[in-house]
C-alpha cells in the first residue's frame, strides 16, 4: 500500500484525507492518507526521520510548518525558492524534496476562470502563505501585483512589479481581478467580508480561496455586481491533485476529480 499523509498542527477538522481517498478511488490506488498532527516545530526533524522508515511516499504540509519545514529538507522546487514555504514533500532516493503545490492549484484555477493576466492590475487580500503563492503564480503570468495589508510595513516586497498597500489605498485602485487570500468570511463567521461591497465595483473577476462557505459574503457582494465570480474549491483540489502526480509520477484529470468532489462537499 502506497502512503501519504497531512503533517500540520490541530487539523482534525481537514478535507484532504476526502480528497486524497476520493483519488485513490478514482484512480484505483492502493493508498492511505493520514492526518498527522505535530504540537510543535521541534518534533518535526525526528517525524520526518519516522516517515522515512516507514516509507511513506509524501506529505502534504500545512499551517503552522509550511515554512519551518524547509529546515529539513534536501532540495526545494524552483516555485519553493521564490515562495519560500511549501505544502508538498516526496521522500525521493532518500531524499526530502519540497514543492508548493498552492502554487500549481492557483495557476490552475486562474486557468479555469478563464483569465488573460498579462500586463493586468490584480489585487491581493492578506499577505500571508497562500498570498505568497499567488504573487510568484501572478508574476510568472505577467500581471501586476498589488498586495493589501493590514500592516504595510511589515508585508512590504521589493520585488518588481509588486505593491504593497492599506486597505484605505485600495479605496483608489481598480483592476482586472481580485483575491481574498485572507481567512475573513471563512465559517462559522460568515457574516464577514474582508472589504465593502463597494471596492468589489471596480474589479472584473473576483476569487475567494475560501470554499466554506461555497458562497461567502465577499462573493455574494461580487455577485450582486454581475462579476464574474469563484470560490477556493478548485485550487484545493488542484493542489491536492498535483501533490499526487509529484508522488505517483503520473498525469491525472483535474476536472475528473473536482467534478466528482464537487457533489460531495456542497450536497
Ligand atoms: P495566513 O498565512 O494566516 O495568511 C492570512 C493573511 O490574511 C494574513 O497574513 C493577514 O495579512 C490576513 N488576515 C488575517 N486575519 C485577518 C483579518 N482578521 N482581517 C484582515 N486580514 C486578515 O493564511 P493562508 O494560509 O495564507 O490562508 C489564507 C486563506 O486562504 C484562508 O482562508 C485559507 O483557508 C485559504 N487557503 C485556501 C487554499 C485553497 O486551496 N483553496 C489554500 C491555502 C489557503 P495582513 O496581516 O497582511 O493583513
Amino acid at each position: 500500500m502506497k502512503k501519504f499523509g497531512l503533517l500540520g498542527k490541530n487539523i482534525s477538522y481537514s478535507f484532504s484525507p476526502t480528497l486524497h481517498n476520493r483519488i485513490f478511488q478514482l484512480y484505483n490506488i492502493d493508498g492511505e492518507y493520514k492526518i498527522y498532527d505535530l504540537k510543535d516545530e521541534v518534533l518535526i526533524d525526528d517525524f520526518l526521520k519516522q516517515l522515512k522508515k516507514d516509507g511513506i511516499l509524501g506529505i502534504n504540509i500545512t499551517i503552522p510548518y509550511k515554512t519551518s519545514i524547509l529546515k529539513f529538507v534536501d532540495e526545494i522546487s524552483d516555485e519553493v525558492k521564490d515562495i519560500g514555504a511549501a505544502n508538498c514533500i516526496k521522500f525521493k532516493d532518500d531524499k526530502i524534496i519540497a514543492y508548493n503545490t498552492d502554487y500549481f492549484g492557483l495557476l490552475k484555477t486562474f486557468k479555469k476562470m478563464g483569465l488573460n493576466l498579462a500586463y493586468k492590475k490584480v489585487v491581493i487580500l492578506g499577505s500571508g502563505g497562500a498570498a505568497k503563492a499567488a504573487v510568484k503564480a501572478l508574476l510568472d503570468l505577467k500581471a501586476i501585483v498589488y498586495i493589501v495589508s493590514r500592516d504595510i510595513n511589515k508585508a512590504s516586497k521589493k520585488i518588481e512589479n509588486v505593491f504593497t498597500i492599506s486597505y484605505e489605498d485600495l479605496n483608489e485602485v481598480s483592476g482586472y481581478l481580485i483575491i481574498n487570500a485572507t481567512p475573513v468570511g471563512t465559517f462559522p463567521n460568515i457574516n464577514k467580508s474582508p472589504i465593502f461591497k463597494e471596492t468589489i465595483q471596480n474589479f472584473d473577476f473576483v476569487l475567494d480561496l475560501i470554499y466554506n462557505p461555497k458562497e461567502t459574503l465577499f462573493l455574494k457582494f461580487a455577485k450582486a455586481k454581475n462579476k464574474k465570480i469563484e470560490n477556493g474549491l478548485y485550487m484545493l483540489v488542484s493542489q491536492g491533485v498535483k501533490s499526487q502526480e509529484i508522488w505517483n509520477e503520473v498525469d491525472l484529470n483535474y476536472e475528473k476529480v473536482y467534478n466528482d468532489l464537487i457533489s460531495e462537499v456542497y450536497k
